[in-house]
């Protein structure tokens, strides 16, 4: 059986930073599966004596937004981050200049 990319996990490399819809959080992608990226997850332990252990979850392409590229057309050059909608997304400057209506809908 051949395993087919999930279409989102076009162009999420190691380092992007992705949101998980499921998790309310962010994290930065350690490794890269055709269908899921693992993530190193900060755990807060408050048993004594607390501290923070990195433990790694693997998030579905379907529960995640890639941050590290532009939202529209998934390119990564001249982006900026807009944070006005609490969720922070990056656009590129051609994305940018297009009104809302004639750009591309969001990478899904
Ligand atoms: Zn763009």
């Amino acid at each position: 059986m051949k395993i087919r990319q999930h279409p989102r996990m076009r162009g999420i490399l190691v380092g992007d930073e992705v949101y998980s819809y499921p998790h309310k959080i962010f994290a930065r992608v350690a490794d890269v599966f055709p269908a899921a990226v693992c993530v190193k997850i900060g755990i807060l332990s408050i048993d004594e004596p607390m501290e923070i252990t990195l433990a790694p979850q693997l998030w579905r392409a379907d529960d995640i937004e890639n941050l590290s590229v532009c939202r529209y057309c998934g390119c990564r050059e001249n982006i900026h981050t807009v944070t006005e909608t609490g969720i922070p997304f990056r656009i590129c400057a051609t994305c940018s200049t297009l009104p809302d209506e004639a750009k591309a809908p969001p990478v899904a």
